[in-house]
């Protein structure tokens, strides 16, 4: 059964955001739409929105929200939307989450369901300057909790794992300070909505997903996204 409503997953940088949302999304059979993955193929590709963002996302600054309201909107005007999405990164401003809400209504998917993936900030660094990306993929690793069976290569494509470039110390500083101040107060905007749960995220990632999983079938009953 499909989803049939939108999942945001708010949490700062290294939450696990990625990790979960492909999880759920894949066992529920609905899209994962992470704006940070559609960005960083606009930059690999040399397009002219990937020039435009990558000096911002280098920086770990936001993008403007105008641009990445735009991206989700064509997202999820395509046909495979329509049972739900789970949004990744996504919204990350007051003025996003508050044009999110119309786009949603519009499209029959009601009011979200947003998850706060909670983690203190000393498992949050860990985790980011940890993290490995598959090249081709973008399956996620992590050199300290996650390794791939042999050193720097994806287990599932045999892909080269890499390093993101906004994953190195000076600028995983920036973009934690962007959620402090842009993102964090979404979770009183949502909870002042009445449709926020808190999951404590620095437990594994099937922990994760169980709690996650049980949130979902109390609150949207459709699919639970666990294995
Ligand atoms: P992420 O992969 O979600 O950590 O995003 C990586 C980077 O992409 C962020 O540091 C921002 O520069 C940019 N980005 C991704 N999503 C958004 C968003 N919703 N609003 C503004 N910037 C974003």
């Amino acid at each position: 059964m499909p989803l049939n409503r939108a999942l945001i997953l708010l949490g700062p940088p290294g939450a696990g955001k990625g990790t979960q949302a492909k999880r759920i999304a894949h066992n529920c059979s609905v899209p994962h739409l992470s704006t940070g993955d559609i960005l960083r193929e606009a930059i690999a590709s040399g397009s002219a929105l990937g020039q435009m963002v990558k000096p911002i996302m280098e920086r770990g600054d936001l993008v403007p929200d105008d641009l990445v309201l735009h991206l989700v909107e064509e997202r999820l005007s395509r046909p495979d939307s329509a049972g739900g999405v789970v949004l990744d990164g996504f919204p990350r401003t007051l003025p996003q989450a508050e044009q999110l809400d119309p786009i949603l209504e519009k499209r029959g998917l009601g009011k979200p369901l947003v998850i706060d993936l909670f983690v203190n900030s000393d498992a949050l660094l860990r985790r980011l300057t940890g993290r490995r990306m598959c090249s081709i993929g973008g399956e996620i690793y992590n050199i300290h909790d996650l390794p791939p069976k042999v050193q720097d290569i994806c287990d599932i494509d045999g892909g080269k794992l890499i390093q993101r470039a906004d994953d190195v110390a000076e600028v995983v500083k920036e973009r934690l300070e962007a959620y402090e101040h842009q993102t964090k107060p979404l979770t009183e905007y949502y909870r002042s909505h009445g449709v926020l749960e808190v999951v404590d995220a620095s437990k594994s990632i099937e922990e994760v997903n169980k709690s996650v999983s049980e949130i979902l079938r109390k609150r949207a009953p459709g699919c639970d996204g666990h294995l």
